[in-house]
């Protein structure tokens, strides 16, 4: 399986990484021909409104919005979980996002840089013991649909979710050092 992780702005150095590591054959993704060659995406961490300019610039709008619909494996990541969700609070106006979770969330919810934190985070499907959330100006998860299963919550708010094939979460997994997330993604979304 071929898993790609978009690399027009943030953090994709360290999901390559840990695909690696799960077995993955990871490639990094910036064109068209190389999303058309992936089994599996990850949307990393980084900045919605910049990755979304990215988008539009290297012609992946359409090509994106076409396999999500098609139920591409995906898995997005903080700025990842924005450009998947269906609508965004405080975003920009022409900021896109492609609506595979019925999901509102609010971009930069917990306040600026400053106010990142990390959390012991229980993930049921993870086995015992708690994942270590890493929030960079994270986005809350204000409304999640009836189709939207919510794997983690933190302070009763979701912070990883699936819907089908789509995956999402507030925080960065790649970040803690703990493959078990991306090892899931692997096994059970491709
Ligand atoms: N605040 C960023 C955004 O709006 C997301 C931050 C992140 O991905 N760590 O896209």
């Amino acid at each position: 399986m071929k898993v790609g992780v978009l690399a027009l702005q943030g953090a994709a150095g360290l999901h390559l990484s840990a695909l690696r590591s799960v077995g993955a054959a990871a490639i990094a993704v910036r064109r068209p021909d190389e999303l058309a060659d992936v089994d599996g995406l990850i949307l990393p961490g980084g900045e919605s409104t910049t990755i979304s300019m990215m988008l539009d610039a290297n012609g992946l709008v359409e090509p994106l919005a076409e396999r999500l619909a098609g139920g591409l494996a995906v898995l997005g990541t903080c700025a990842g979980l924005l450009l998947l969700a269906a609508q965004v609070t405080d975003g920009r106006d022409d900021q896109r996002c492609f609506g595979t979770l019925d999901i509102s969330a609010r971009r930069n919810a917990y306040g600026p840089q400053t106010e990142s934190f990390e959390a012991p985070l229980p993930v049921a499907a993870l086995g015992p013991e708690p994942m270590t959330g890493i929030f960079i100006r994270s986005p809350i998860v204000e409304r999640t649909g009836p189709g939207v299963e919510v794997l983690a919550r933190l302070d009763g708010r979701p912070v990883l979710c699936r819907q089908g094939a789509a995956w999402g979460c507030t925080f960065h997994p790649e970040l803690s050092g703990d493959l078990r997330l991306h090892r899931l993604f692997c096994e059970e979304g491709l």
